[in-house]
């Protein structure tokens, strides 16, 4: 199959290469010509597991391309993959004008038999709007489909390969016969494709987002109660996360979610409900707590610290907004820099990954430090934003020869409250009751 991938960011680059790596003949587009550049050159603009190895292997054997030239490629594609970025405008309503430029761009190239494919995470109703317009771009009907994509960053090859689902609306037989024949390779152990009309597809993604984002700030609204009342969110967790109709994925408790998915979609999809006049009581909960809980460990370190911190250092582990990732899109990493910066403390910061895109944002008011370790020194406090697998076990004796003072706040609840204390930690996490 030929395949152009127009849009090569986190999502297209993974999805193109994968479908080189089934034998599709791909080539991937962007209009970031420094990026193409990097890739054509057997470079790796973002970082994510597997993905350099899979990017290079296809190169070699011809299947993978890359090019800033939109014309050729949809000429020359029968499969044309819209991925392009659809952030939010500061109304929460999501700015689609990368993805009406692809469609007025690709129009007049397009061959009497491609199909479009929107990827994008594009609100209900889109698919509809550009089946239309290029109808009347090209005076002729062209097929549309929406297959919304559910990787994720820091997992996003394995979950291609693998996905739970593949999700594609369209609204012609044929269209899905091919998109099925496409997906075969990732589906072999039973797990459907599902087919159904680009409304749904256009929901189901953004219904996706918003139920794991919602999960996420209730049990970050519990964290805050156990903290008040002496429970421990750790044992509540798993109280209700073996019973079965509850489960224990997205049920830790953290400093919020970012990432470049949950915040706009959760916004996106409110924004469509309120035009629809439907009151998205729900989803302004789940964003408003959010929001709350991204500033849980500036609150905890000023009340430390009563309020001063214009003479203090503090050392920051983890930037991106999980692990396995160098995106640092709405992290919460950033308001907490953002909020220390503000109350005039120093700051040594350390990412595996992410120190290039923060060192882009904050440029030198951070200390970059190379090392985990390094981080510490003389620092009146760790902070621990991400729960990166190094920061798991570290060298607590060495942690506090480094640290000026041995004080953890972690957003992560990655240690034990005890055996902090016995190491002789003061010891913040969330929602569990403090050891002293
Ligand atoms: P991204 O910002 O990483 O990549 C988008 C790319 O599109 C950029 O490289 C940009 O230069 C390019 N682009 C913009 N306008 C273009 C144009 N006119 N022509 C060619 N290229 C153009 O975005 P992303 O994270 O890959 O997300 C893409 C879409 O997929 C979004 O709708 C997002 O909501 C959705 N999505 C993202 C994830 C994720 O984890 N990142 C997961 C599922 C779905």
């Amino acid at each position: 199959m030929r395949i152009a991938m127009i849009g090569t960011g986190y999502v297209g680059l993974v999805t193109g290469t994968c479908f080189a790596e089934t034998g599709n003949d791909v080539i991937c587009v962007d209009c970031d010509a420094e990026k193409i550049r990097l890739l054509q050159a057997g470079g790796c603009p973002i970082y994510e597991p597997g993905l350099e190895e899979l990017l290079q292997r296809n190169i070699a054997a011809g299947r993978l391309r890359f090019t800033t030239d939109l014309p050729s490629a949809v000429r020359w594609a029968k499969l044309i993959f819209i991925a392009v970025g659809t952030p939010s405008r500061d109304d929460g309503s999501v700015d689609l004008s990368a993805l009406w430029a692809v469609v007025e761009e690709m129009a007049p190239h397009l061959a009497e038999d491609a199909i479009v494919v929107i990827k994008s995470t594009a609100p209900v109703g889109t698919n509809a709007a550009v089946t239309a317009r290029l109808r009347e771009l090209t005076g002729r009907s062209v097929d549309v489909a929406t297959n919304p994509e559910f990787l994720k960053e820091g997992a996003a090859v394995e979950d291609f390969m693998k996905p739970d689902r593949v999700v594609v609306g369209a609204r012609r037989e044929e269209v899905l016969e091919i998109l099925w024949d496409l997906y075969q390779p990732y589906l072999r152990t039973d797990k459907p494709l599902l087919f159904m009309s680009p409304e749904s597809a256009e929901m189901t993604k953004y219904a996706a987002n918003a139920m794991l984002a919602t999960k996420i700030s209730f049990i970050n609204e519990i964290a805050a109660i156990c903290e008040r009342t002496g429970a421990d969110i750790n044992d509540v967790r798993r109280g209700i996360g073996h019973d079965s109709r509850i489960g224990f994925a997205f049920l830790f408790p953290g400093v919020g979610y970012g990432g470049s998915c949950f915040p706009k979609d959760v916004r996106a999809l409110a924004a469509v409900a309120r035009a629809h006049d439907v009151t998205p009581r729900i989803l302004e909960a789940t964003h408003q707590v959010n929001e709350h809980q991204k500033g849980i460990l500036l609150r905890k370190i000023r009340e430390h610290f009563g309020g001063a911190l214009s003479d203090k250092t503090i050392a920051i582990w983890g930037l991106s907004f999980k692990p396995g990732t160098d995106d640092i899109r709405e992290a919460p990493s950033l308001v907490l820099i953002d909020g220390l910066l503000q109350h005039g403390a120093a700051l040594r910061v350390y990412d595996p990954e992410a120190m290039d895109n923060v060192r882009k944002r904050y440029g030198n008011r951070l200390t970059y430090c190379q090392h985990r370790d390094e981080a510490l020194d003389d620092a009146d406090a760790l902070v621990i934003v991400t729960e990166w697998k190094q920061f798991v076990h570290p060298d607590f004796d060495e942690m506090k020869r480094r640290l000026k003072r041995p004080v953890i706040f972690d957003g992560r609840n990655i240690y034990n409250p005890h055996r902090m204390k016995d190491l002789g930690f003061t010891y913040y996490s969330i929602g569990r009751p403090p050891v002293r």
